[in-house]
């Protein structure tokens, strides 16, 4: 492509409303042009990009036997229905655009495709003899998002490769789910990238195992804990580790103290004079079911803790059974005006214990009249501690449960691990962190959307059974914009060259210069036929100019037709390193691809 007959604009200075450096970069350098919130065009170069990103993706998939497909992007509301998802999709997360057609039906816009591909499952898988399947699409997805932000990081419309497998067994689908990581793993790899694969949450999407595959980047929205050894990596959100021990405690005597102006553990800390690894705090929250109905739980934790709210939510779905509902509208910690709706007398806030009364909760309709009491398992561990006396300015210190405090029945692990923790696998190993950008999520989804929606087969013993089923995702815009905010320098983008839109690119200092010009139209052609990909810039600019540009959009290899050409020679540099060469003319295509060469093997 001739750069003079390209749609090619770069900006100058770095667009107001983008943060990250990717995201400007992006901008800057022509690839995207935002459109509205979270919504971006692909210009010619990102496509290119991203083109190239799915081509690796469907050599990884087709090596596994993934089957490529293309499903709906609208999809009608009974499937979501029947999965039970729809309430949680446009209420709950309310990340799915939803709407009504003219025929007064509903319908979304998928945001991910289990329930179709279920209903594909269900119609056409009968037999045993007809598994495991792999299937697999590369396609815009829709959500809507509550907060878009950086580009193409998290768009409300963005690509996605998801891929879903059906299998007759719990084995047959660790065998793929594993066949998927190494895929995964050479997607990332094979796209330049640095990562590292972590145990995750699974989410709404529900399921037992799962792995994140993350990009490491200082702007990630992700927290990875992980050991030095490597044999420990998780999400935060899922992470699980040994806090420090805690201190022992000063009193050894249950007695009630006046402690005025303690809301906070801080404060109550310095006014006792104790650590607070002796505090047992209560931390209040409120959760809405599917079902209308409101329950509010008191959380008791080590007073150092912090509650891992994935972990709670978690929690608070498989106890959603007790209260008649299926999945969590929302959950928070109740505001003044929330606790108004239901308190019967004023709470003594900064001061509850965990056997504050039930009578704090007024009788109406829709709220549990029992509060949900769950006790993390670094409170229960607690002897001699200091928690709230359920009346304002006053603590009780020295307590123990069962003596002074009922035991709790409803022993959890909510806290969120942190580095500097101790690992489960070997304690003298240190929890560290990292930030991370998710750029691919595998799934052992297990049964779930094949019992609710009735997808069986037949086993060999003529029993009908429910598919065992993963799914796969992996976000091509996303991983091609985490490509750049992980490879970039003060002058630009630095592509890896496997998903460059471009490998080369020919700049001619002054194209008046008919012997510039002519060498410039010789290379491009060659270069070119031999399969190198190559840009033309015979742009009337400064040479300058041409430079700033090439180094701004990140092309791998420079060939510029200047004053070595006296010399029968041309420039060549190198993006990444800067490095400068003078080549022979006849001997450039050959350089120049046996580096490509050697940069994406
Ligand atoms: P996140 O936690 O970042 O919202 P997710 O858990 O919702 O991600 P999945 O549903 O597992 O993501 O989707 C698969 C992949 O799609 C993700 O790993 C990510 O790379 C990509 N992805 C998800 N949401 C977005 C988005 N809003 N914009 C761009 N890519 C996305
Ligand atoms: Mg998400």
């Amino acid at each position: 492509m001739r750069l003079s007959q390209m749609l090619f604009v770069t900006l100058r200075d770095d667009p107001a409303d983008a943060e990250i450096p990717s995201h400007k970069l992006l901008l800057r350098a022509g690839y995207i042009r935002r459109i509205g919130a979270g919504i971006y065009a692909y210009l010619p170069f990102m496509w290119r990009v991203l083109q190239k990103v799915s081509q690796i993706v469907r050599e990884e998939m087709n090596a596994i036997n993934g089957q490529e497909t293309l499903l709906p992007q609208l999809q009608p509301s009974e499937l979501w229905k029947e999965s039970g998802r729809w309430d949680t999709y446009t209420k709950a997360e309310g990340i799915m655009f939803a709407f009504t057609d003219r025929r007064e039906q509903e319908v979304a816009l998928g945001p991910t495709h289990e329930e179709v591909i279920t209903y594909i499952a269900r119609d056409m898988i009968r037999s045993y003899r007809q598994l495991p399947q792999t299937l697999y699409q590369i396609q815009t997805k829709f959500r809507d998002e509550i907060r878009p932000r950086f580009g193409l990081m998290r768009g409300r419309e963005f690509i996605m490769k998801d891929a879903y497998s059906f299998h007759p067994d719990e084995e047959s689908l660790k065998k793929t789910y594993q066949d998927m990581y190494v895929a995964y793993s050479n997607i990332l790899r094979r796209s330049g990238l640095q990562f590292r694969a972590v145990e995750a949450d699974s989410g709404a999407i529900g399921g037992s195992g799962s792995t994140e595959f993350m990009v490491l980047a200082e702007a990630g929205e992700d927290e990875v804990l992980y050991t030095e050894d490597g044999k420990y990596a998780a999400n935060v959100e899922k992470a699980v580790s040994l806090p420090i021990d805690p201190e022992t405690s000063p009193f050894t005597i249950c007695e009630k103290r006046e402690t005025p102006g303690t809301e906070t553990i801080e404060k109550l800390c310095n006014f006792l004079k104790c650590s607070p690894t002796s505090v047992v705090k209560n931390v209040l929250y409120q959760v809405t079911y599917d079902n209308g109905m409101t329950v509010l739980i008191l959380v008791s934790i080590r007073g150092d803790q912090e509650v891992n709210e994935v972990k709670l939510i978690n929690e608070l779905t498989k106890l959603a059974g007790d209260y008649n509902a299926k999945t969590i509208l929302s959950l928070s910690v109740p505001d003044t005006d929330a606790q108004k709706k239901w308190t019967a007398k004023p709470l003594p806030l900064g001061y509850i214990a965990p056997n504050i009364a039930d009578d704090y909760i007024q009788s109406v309709k829709d709220i549990a009249p029992k509060f949900l009491r769950l006790v993390d398992k670094t409170a229960v561990e607690l002897k001699n501690f200091v928690t709230g006396a359920n009346e304002s300015s006053f603590h009780l210190v020295g307590a123990n449960w069962d003596k002074d405090i009922k035991s709790p029945n409803n022993i959890v692990d909510i806290r969120k691990s942190r580095p500097g923790d101790r690992a489960v696998h070997d304690p003298e190993q240190i929890i560290q962190s990292a930030r991370g950008i998710e750029a691919g999520h595998i799934f052992q989804l297990g049964t779930k959307y094949s019992e609710i929606m009735g997808a069986t087969y037949t086993n060999e013993q003529g029993e009908e059974k429910p598919l065992v089923m993963g799914c796969y995702g992996v976000g091509v815009s996303r991983l091609a914009q985490a490509a750049v905010e992980q490879s970039y320098d003060k002058d630009g983008i630095i592509w890896p060259v496997a998903i460059a839109p471009y490998h080369a690119i020919v700049t001619v200092p002054n194209i008046n210069d008919a012997q510039q010009m002519e060498a410039a139209e010789k290379l491009y052609a060659e270069l070119n036929s031999s399969g190198i990909e190559t840009l033309l810039d015979d742009r009337n600019e400064r040479a300058g100019v041409k430079f700033k540009d090439a180094d701004l959009i990140g092309i791998p290899y420079r060939i510029v037709t200047g004053k070595a050409l006296a010399n029968g020679k041309v420039e060549v540099v190198q993006r990444a390193s800067k490095k400068a060469q003078e080549i022979a003319i006849e001997e450039v295509v050959s350089t120049i691809k046996k580096w490509v060469e050697e940069a994406i093997k």
